[in-house]
């Protein structure tokens, strides 16, 4: 069986990829930070097989959980095929460009931007590991690592600066390891999403509203959890070993320029 790790897989966005992993066949262990959460019995349950969901408790913004998260998940598994970089905080408060502090900005990189990106090479390094020397070019991708960024990567919000840089910078964390991870077969996407209804965005819910209202995007409603899934389950098929470095927008059109 496949085995995907998928960090922040227990609540929104992340859950809705984990239910759908499950569901695809793929093993499948999460990374958060709370104590293990009813969600994952539900992940279980779906697996039909207890032993197909992992929880690790931990911070991808510390190092130390990263071996924790792989040396768990190899032990169990013996195999590493997909990883989802998801787990991501939003700027508490948002603050204004002129008022925002560097402690937030230390939060934020830290859990959006250099926790992923170290955790690619870890998880990139475990895959080479696991894989031994290279055969040449397979007919699947040896592995897939997909990054969550946002349409903040191109947006700005003059509220969330801190957070708007972090997803630009995943985005180019995206290209680099897409170029360096090519020829060791593993490729690397990023899934830029719109405005998906979860625990992050309920603190603007109001806003949201009111931007749908007044017509917001070609496909004007809230995204699910289930549409980045969707892209997730596309991307992670491993039915395009010619592509590298994409980004799939799961944003109803949000980000088509229009008159
Ligand atoms: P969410 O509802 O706040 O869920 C965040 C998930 O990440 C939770 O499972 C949380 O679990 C986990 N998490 C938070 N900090 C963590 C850390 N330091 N280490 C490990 N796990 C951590 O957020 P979401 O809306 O699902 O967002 C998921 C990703 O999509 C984020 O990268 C976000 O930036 C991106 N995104 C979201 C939207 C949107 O509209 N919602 C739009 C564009 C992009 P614990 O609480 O247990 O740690």
């Amino acid at each position: 069986m496949a085995v995907a790790l998928v960090t922040g897989g227990s609540r929104g966005i992340g859950l809705g990829i984990s239910r759908r992993l499950v569901a695809d066949g793929f093993d499948v262990a999460i990374l958060a930070t709370r104590p293990e959460p009813e969600a994952v019995a539900e992940l279980r349950d779906l697996a039909g097989r207890a032993d197909r969901v992992r929880y690790v408790q931990g911070s991808v913004a510390d190092l130390a959980d990263h071996a924790r998260l792989l040396d768990d998940a190899v032990a169990a598994w013996g195999r590493l095929d997909l990883l989802v970089n998801n787990a991501g905080v939003a700027p508490s408060p948002r603050a204004d460009l002129l008022e925002a502090g560097p402690e937030s900005f230390d939060r934020v990189l830290g859990v959006n931007l250099r926790g992923p990106y170290f955790l690619t090479q870890a998880f990139a390094r475990r895959v080479i590991e696991l894989r031994g020397p290279w055969t040449g070019w397979p007919d699947r991708p040896v592995a897939t690592i997909i990054n969550l960024s946002s349409i903040s990567a191109t947006a700005v919000s003059i509220d969330r600066g801190d957070y708007c840089l972090s997803k630009a910078g995943v985005a180019m964390a995206t290209q680099l390891w897409a170029a360096r991870l090519a020829p060791e077969g593993i490729v690397v996407h990023e899934i830029r999403p719109g405005v998906i209804a979860t625990d992050m965005t309920a603190a603007a819910q109001a806003k949201y509203d009111a931007l749908i209202d007044r017509g917001m995007a070609p496909v004007n409603r809230w995204g699910r959890p289930a549409d980045v899934a969707a892209a997730v389950s596309l991307l992670a098929a491993g039915t395009t070993p010619y592509s590298t470095g994409e980004v799939f927008h799961v944003d109803g059109g949000l980000h088509i320029p229009q008159l």
